[in-house]
């Protein structure tokens, strides 16, 4: 895609916030990066215009039929000043995979890559700089056709906007609780779980409000089928240490393929510590626990990038892992991974992609 992108120029810039106050999805830049789809000329109108409200038809297709898919990646500011994207490729690639899903026509990967660095040179002031922080960003597609009938759309809609985000944790990785849900399920073979469509979530938020009640910070999902195999956690992907080696759940077709679950796999692999993916019960899991093999639980995720499991409850059968404690390898993968993201550390998988490396 050879087109131009327009910039709409805003009279006013907003306030930074406090880097100290920022969290998570509570500030959004200056700017936003938007592109139509009509089936008649393909995705059209590439711009750069100032972040406001969008007015859409009561009648437009997303509403009632829900194709809405997006996407979650970081952008950091680097020891060196420089800002870095952490394997962007895979999520241009794993959007269209959703695109695909959702009988959502594809964008052009290269094409959305050039203008979401496009939109962060824009707004590189937004990028914060503080320990932990960096700027979230959010590529989104739905259908604004106004129709009622349920067929794919003709039109949509591309946004990204980016929110400056504070701190997952404070100064520690801290292990939280996870509620294994046996009731609700969150995704089947066949169906959507390995794609990121808001219905994911919106399916999935009954489950949470009840682990929430018990005190639990998360869901663990189990298949979909049998209620017996592990699939996810949240928006994390679930890994276990037993016995010096890490198992991680295969992908399956109702698991989504974390690019933090990818690289955590890969950075084993280069550590020389065995992983493999396949199917694990939670009995199993259990089981471990009982012969003192279950030495570590984490889960791994843009947002959190790795999450330690300090408990989880299983039918009101609750078992402490590592005593509350965050495991060695979960601290070592964070602090890689991390040092990678925010060039204090090698990058021998290459990794990051600086922005400021953009031909227009
Ligand atoms: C986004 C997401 C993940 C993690 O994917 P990353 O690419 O590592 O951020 C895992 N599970 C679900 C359900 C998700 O939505």
């Amino acid at each position: 895609m050879k087109q131009e992108i327009a910039f709409i120029k805003r009279e006013e810039l907003k306030e930074k916030p406090d880097t100290a106050s920022l969290g998570f999805g509570k500030y959004y830049s200056d700017y936003m990066f938007v592109m139509d789809y009509h089936s008649q000329n393909g995705w059209y109108d590439p711009r750069i215009t100032p972040y406001e409200p969008l007015t859409l038809d009561p009648a437009a297709m997303v509403f009632h039929y829900g194709q809405a898919i997006f996407e979650g990646m970081k952008a950091y500011k680097a020891a060196d000043e420089s800002i870095q994207l952490f394997r962007p490729e895979k999520n241009m690639k794993r959007l269209n995979d959703s695109c695909d899903r959702l009988c959502i026509p594809q964008i052009d990967e290269d094409f959305l890559l050039r203008a979401i660095k496009q939109l962060i040179l824009t707004e590189k002031d937004w990028v914060p700089d503080g320990e932990g922080t960096s700027l979230y960003i959010r590529p989104f597609i739905f259908s604004t056709e106004t129709y009622l009938g349920v067929r794919p759309a003709n039109q949509y809609k591309l946004l990204v906007i980016l929110s400056p985000s504070g701190a997952y944790y404070g100064d520690q990785l801290s292990p939280v609780k996870i509620y294994v849900e046996e009731q609700y399920v969150r995704a089947v073979i066949g169906g959507v779980g390995h794609v990121k469509t808001a219905g994911n979530y919106a399916a999935s938020m009954k489950a949470q409000e009840k682990a929430d009640a018990n005190g639990y910070a998360q869901i663990l999902w189990l298949d979909a089928k049998e209620n017996k195999y592990v699939e996810e956690v949240g928006s994390m992907n679930i890994f276990f240490k037993i016995n010096g080696e890490v198992v991680t759940p295969k992908l399956n077709g109702s698991i989504l393929p974390g690019v933090t679950r990818d690289s955590v796999i890969q950075l084993l692999r280069h550590w020389n510590i065995p992983v493999r993916e396949e199917k694990i019960s939670i009995e199993e899991v259990y089981a471990a626990h009982e012969r003192g093999e279950l030495e570590e639980v984490f889960g791994a995720g843009t947002a959190a990038v790795i999450s330690p499991v300090g408990e989880l409850n299983w039918n009101d059968d609750t078992i402490v892992i590592n005593d509350h404690k965050i495991g060695q390898l979960s601290q070592d993968i964070y602090d890689e991974i991390t040092g990678i993201q925010l060039g204090k550390k090698e990058d021998p998988f290459n990794w990051t992609v600086n922005v400021a490396a953009v031909e227009v």
